[in-house]
């Protein structure tokens, strides 16, 4: 039996060959440079209690093992994979429960969003029908609704994380110390959300012959779900015949079509996740201040989706199948490192948390630069 197995002796544990290599893994390996980073673990642990948390944290302290948290191992970043080979990945997808309030749902970590209810949701991943809650809070950022709504760490209202030195219950702007910092900061074990009641959404795609009508046009579009703007290569890739450029709205009560939930999903805010494993094509993404859009040229596949974090609009911009030329804040898709995607003023909070409780960066280890 080997070391860590027998220091979680009582725990539901599994190190059979075929766990370690399932759990090495997450949706990161899309890309390579992510996919040549991954370790195997020396065991995966499944969690349901918070009881269970508090007897492996103690583990943690004494005998200093890294543990690698993971919901359900969708993200796209290598989050969940382990980067040291002693690490013990810590399942926490069968740690369920929820209760809702007018305007919250305060939930534990393993709680999928389908069993709460997709319309509570102020933002909400376009993977919400594989993902946690406690996965997308503590790995995602933006999604369906975060135009209208802000990022998640605009609309997390309490966490209660558990750390080597010990359980935190944050709230308010302290949230931002754990939310989208990737387990670094710990096992989050509680989320306080606010919610919304959001009707059927409609969308229309509006055709222009120039760039600049379709941006001005888009950006006075900020009441609704999400706004995409697209080129018609594309355009193309995803399957329709345009020419110029494309902006997609999809607003609640809006004129337009009637989609499917999944469609729109699928569509809109997963489109560059589409296109890439159907093609295989190299991307990036760049975050573009408003005006920056007016420069984008048609050598790329684009895909640009306004969005708003922390009361600041902008545009989450895909390039598929080229180096954009543009500058922009670049949220690196091939980076496992947090530094690589949060802004300065989340970063300072998430960094300042980790020197104070995890100083010895045993919690999800090498994803924070600190
Ligand atoms: C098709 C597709 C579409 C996607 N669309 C979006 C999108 O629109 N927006 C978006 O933001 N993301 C998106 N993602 C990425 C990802 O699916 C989401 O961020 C998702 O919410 C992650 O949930 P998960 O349960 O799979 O978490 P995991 O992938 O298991 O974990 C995510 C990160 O959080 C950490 N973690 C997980 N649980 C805990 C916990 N309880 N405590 C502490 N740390 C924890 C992990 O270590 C990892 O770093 C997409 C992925 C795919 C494959």
């Amino acid at each position: 039996m080997n070391r860590i197995v027998e220091l979680l002796k009582g725990f539901d544990v599994k190190d059979d060959y075929e766990t370690l290599q399932k759990y090495s893994a997450d949706y990161g390996i899309m890309s390579k440079s992510i996919e040549s980073k991954r370790k195997l673990p020396s065991a995966v642990i499944f969690l349901r209690r918070r009881d269970e948390v508090e007897r492996l944290m103690e583990v943690v302290r004494e005998y200093h093992v890294p543990i690698v948290e993971r919901g359900k191992g969708t993200n796209t970043l290598g989050g969940a994979i382990p980067l040291k080979e002693d690490s013990v990945v810590v399942d926490l997808s069968g740690m369920k429960g929820y209760c809702t309030e007018e305007d919250s749902i305060t939930s534990l970590p393993g709680t999928e969003f389908d069993e709460v209810g997709i319309e509570r949701f102020p933002v909400l991943p376009t993977s919400f029908y594989m993902a946690t809650l406690g996965g997308f809070v503590s790995g995602g950022s933006l999604g369906l609704g975060s135009l209208k709504n802000g990022a998640i760490w605009d609309n997390v209202m309490e966490v209660e994380v558990y750390t080597p030195s010990g359980r935190k219950e944050l709230h308010g702007d302290e949230v931002k110390a754990v939310v989208q910092a990737g387990g670094t900061n710990g096992i989050v074990t509680r989320v306080k959300l606010r919610s919304v009641k959001r009707g059927k959404i409609k969308v229309r795609r509006t055709h222009f012959s120039s760039l600049d009508k379709a941006v001005d046009y888009a950006v006075d579009q900020d009441g609704a779900e999400f706004v995409s703007i697209r080129n018609k290569k594309m355009m193309s890739a995803m399957g329709y015949s345009s020419g110029g450029w494309t902006v997609i709205v999809g607003e609640e009560e809006g004129g337009g079509d009637d989609v499917a939930f999944r469609d729109l999903i699928t569509n809109f805010a997963g489109a560059y996740y589409t296109v890439v494993n159907k093609m295989k094509v190299s991307y990036t993404s760049l975050d573009l201040p408003l005006y920056r859009l007016y420069e984008l040229d048609d050598e790329c596949m684009i895909d640009a989706e306004l969005s708003k974090s922390q009361g600041i609009m902008f545009s989450h911009t895909y390039f598929l199948d080229c180096t954009p030329k543009l500058e922009g804040f670049k949220f690196d898709l091939h980076s496992v490192l947090i530094n690589d995607r949060a802004e300065e003023n989340r970063l300072s909070k998430m960094i300042e948390f980790k020197r104070r409780y995890d100083p010895e960066d045993l919690m999800n280890p090498g994803k924070l630069l600190f």
